[in-house]
């Protein structure tokens, strides 16, 4: 088996799996491990991705395995538990090397880092059962499937209000339900009335199904509100447990002052604070889509072959016995 590779690529959802595509077209040695959790798995579809629009996360994610293996890139199950990095004093300058939960040990010269973001839920019972399916985040990714519907909006943070409004554009029966008062200032509740959004100012204590499918929400109060949706937001925190050996640093992800998780920052080719270590896709940011999640592997993909490049040329040119012509 082998056991060294120019790259190992953390995560083969749709960011790990472009890179690694770009990569192995590109004749490096390549590793994806994927733990075969991805972000959207709850779904039944994956909207917005061009050339394949409402395709089920898992059956993209097999595609891709079968797409980059076809250029000689190594996919396997597993799931990376720990990484370290050792200086070197060649080209490449530093080693890494990966452990994956089956106890194998694998070496690279570089990383990627795809392993996305794992999206911690509102603490409201019965939510998380309903979760991508009758309780839905995202008026892009959702939306459509819930237009003309009965769509409740969990109001948890100061961008609760334009949330209520985004889903209002595919619905005229939205309802607002407002956890905290303060929250929903008068200019919001002003549009609340204008767009024609029911306000409820009163906590969500259950959320209700009956069969599997999403009936409605139960108040404080015990009063049921009957739905077909729900709306609400996560915090998305970036899979990065594994990356504990190479010290990066994870920032917070702030909109309006609240915090909505974390990313792994990166600069724009998608290289991290350390050195040979890239990162790509919701692992750098928990607002990349799909399609959004895939360009960032490819950038980064041939970012990385571009540091590789470099690095093999000033190898060869080291190895060139001193006095002896270069041209
Ligand atoms: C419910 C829901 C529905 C969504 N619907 C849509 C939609 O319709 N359209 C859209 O554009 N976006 C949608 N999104 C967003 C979408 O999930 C992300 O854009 C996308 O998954 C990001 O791709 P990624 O490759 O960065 O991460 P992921 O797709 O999450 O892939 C990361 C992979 O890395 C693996 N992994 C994690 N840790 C490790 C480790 N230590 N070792 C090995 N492997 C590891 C995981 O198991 C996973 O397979 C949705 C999100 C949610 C929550």
């Amino acid at each position: 088996m082998q056991n060294h590779f120019d790259v190992v690529v953390i995560g083969g959802g749709p960011a790990g799996l472009s890179a690694a595509l770009i990569l192995g077209r590109s004749r490096r040695s390549v590793l994806v491990v994927d733990s075969g959790e991805p972000r959207n798995a709850p779904a039944a579809g994956a909207h917005n991705y061009l050339g394949r629009e409402g395709v089920a996360p898992r059956e993209l994610h097999r595609i891709g395995r079968q797409e980059v293996a076809s250029y000689g890139v190594a996919v396997t199950d597993g799931r990376i538990v720990a990484a370290s990095a050792t200086p070197t004093d060649g080209p490449d300058a530093v080693a890494f090397s990966v452990t994956l939960d089956s106890g194998r040990r694998v070496t690279a010269r570089r990383l990627v880092v795809a392993s996305g973001a794992v999206d911690v839920l509102p603490d409201v019972p019965g939510l998380a059962e309903q979760w991508g399916r009758g309780v839905v985040h995202c008026p892009f990714c959702h939306g459509w499937e819930v237009r003309d519907q009965r769509i409740g909006v969990l109001v948890t943070s100061p961008t609760g209000p334009h949330h209520a409004l985004m889903f209002r554009a595919l619905s005229d029966r939205v309802t607002a339900f407002v956890a905290e008062p303060d929250l929903v200032d008068a200019t919001a509740r002003a549009g609340f009335a204008a767009r024609g959004i029911t306000v409820r100012d009163e906590r969500v204590a259950r959320v209700e199904s009956d069969a599997g499918r999403l009936t409605g929400v139960r108040l404080g109060s015990g009063e049921v509100v009957a739905l077909d949706a729900l709306a609400a937001s996560s915090t998305a925190e970036p899979r990065v447990e594994h990356l504990d050996g190479l010290g990066l640093a994870v920032e917070d992800f702030v909109v309006d002052g609240f915090r909505f998780g974390g990313t792994l920052p990166v600069d724009g080719t998608g290289q991290t604070s350390l050195r040979g270590v890239y990162a790509a896709g919701n692992v750098t940011t928990p607002m990349a889509t799909v399609i959004a999640s895939a360009a960032a592997g490819t950038q980064t993909g041939a970012a990385v072959h571009g540091d590789l490049v470099r690095a093999d040329l000033a190898a060869a040119l080291a190895a060139v016995p001193a006095g002896q012509p270069t041209r």
